[in-house]
């Protein structure tokens, strides 16, 4: 593994105008103190607060440092991240979120980690600075990663996070328009750590995740992960079936011995036992709907997103070569 690898810093943003001056300076201040080929780039997600403008103008004032895309409209966190992996040409991507909560000074550290021969370095958030429930949450859903992928990482959410290059490059191959990035990544690594990280709180602005979105979220986690889920379904109807055999078999001595009025009594019992079955095939539909509805996404294949345009060069690549290559296979034609 070389040690001199190139390094491309991707970054999404979505209406981030007052963090931007600083992401900037920090970001290039720790990209600059990294003793090797480096490039940023910058994802404009859709912004409508002039972040857009913001992005084109840093790329034309750092030729050759900064490589601004900026999509046509908001298509996702995720799928930002998916066009800025497509445009980069480094040995290393590293991305990190917007608001400053991951701090840029980390990216040396994580590429210090890669230099030993890894595939990915994870973060773990010290000390998170977010809100209580979305810390249990996070708690959850990373149990729930570890037992099914068996990839023992502690801080999914955390997306300040290093990929090796052909492991980006087996992503963008993936078709499916939910993803995951954190949880994609893991199919194609064999040598995945983590380091632990500073975090702080969003440094202005308000969260871009509202609780919908990140339900959304995690059901993207899930269904790209496993599919376990449907099946734990099956054995749910299962288990209830084989029980309600018995329960239908009590039922029925007890009415042999205590005679047809306590049957009558018994109704509501029946109601509640009703009541189960419908709400277990709820949840058993909802279930399947979500991937039923996730097929129909990937089917219909539609672009993942649309690049408006391109501002800077970086890395000595000649002008729009790779983007453009990279944006006709990313968007699924
Ligand atoms: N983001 C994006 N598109 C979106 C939502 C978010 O590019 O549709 C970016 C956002 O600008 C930030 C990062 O994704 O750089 C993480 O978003 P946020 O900080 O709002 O998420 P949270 O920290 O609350 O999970
Ligand atoms: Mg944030």
């Amino acid at each position: 593994m070389s040690e001199r690898s190139s390094v491309s810093v991707i970054i999404p943003v979505y209406n981030e105008k007052d963090n931007l001056p600083e992401l900037l300076a920090r970001t290039l201040a720790a990209c600059r103190a990294l003793g090797r080929p480096w490039e940023l780039i910058l994802v404009d997600d859709g912004s409508r607060d002039g972040s857009t403008d913001l992005l084109a103008d840093a790329a034309r004032a750092h030729p050759g440092e900064i490589k601004s895309l900026l999509l046509n409209r908001n298509y996702g966190q995720h799928n930002a991240i998916l066009c800025g992996f497509a445009a980069a040409q480094g040995d290393i991507m590293v991305t990190l979120d917007a608001d400053l909560q991951n701090p840029p000074e980390e990216i040396g550290a994580l590429c210090a980690k890669m230099d030993e021969g890894y595939d990915i370095v994870g973060s773990v958030r010290q000390d998170r600075q977010d809100a209580l429930f979305r810390k249990v949450f996070s708690g959850v859903v990373n149990l729930m990663v570890r037992r099914t992928t068996g990839v023992k990482l502690h801080d999914y959410g955390c997306m300040l996070r290093a990929y090796r290059r052909r492991v980006v490059e087996a992503m963008l191959l993936c078709r499916e328009r939910h993803t995951f990035i954190p949880v994609l990544a893991n199919l194609f690594a064999k040598r995945v750590t983590e380091i632990p990280v500073a975090h702080a709180e969003r440094a202005r602005g308000t969260s871009k995740y509202s609780v919908l979105k990140l339900i959304n979220l995690q059901f993207d986690l899930l269904t790209c992960m496993t599919a376990a889920p449907l099946r734990l379904v099956t054995w749910l109807g299962v288990t209830i079936s084989a029980l309600s055999v018995g329960f239908g078999a009590l039922l029925l001595v007890l009415r042999l011995i205590y005679g047809p009025e306590w049957a009558a009594a018994g109704v509501f019992t029946l109601f509640a036992v009703l009541f189960f079955f419908i709400g277990a095939q709820f949840i058993a539909f909802g279930l399947m709907g979500e991937y039923i509805g996730r097929i129909h996404a990937d089917v219909r294949e539609r672009p993942r997103y649309i690049l408006d345009r391109v501002v800077g060069e970086t890395l000595g690549e000649r002008p729009g070569t790779a983007t453009q290559a990279h944006a006709a296979r990313s968007s699924g034609n």
